[in-house]
């Protein structure tokens, strides 16, 4: 079992979800969606979604 804290935790999610998208996590923020209200994270400053940007 390895659930032994580590002394220094920068990254609060597990970094195997991000294992596709190489971009630092320390730049993501939590953002709530303007268009559909789901709350999502993004390295950059705007209000919509992924899924929403693509819908229009
Ligand atoms: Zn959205």
């Amino acid at each position: 079992m390895s659930k032994k804290k580590k002394p220094i935790s920068i990254n609060i999610r597990c970094q195997c979800e991000d294992s596709a998208v190489k971009r630092p996590e320390s730049l993501l923020v939590t953002v709530y969606c303007k268009g559909c209200g789901k709350v999502f994270r993004t390295n950059t400053k705007k209000d919509l979604c992924f899924d929403w940007e693509r819908k229009r």
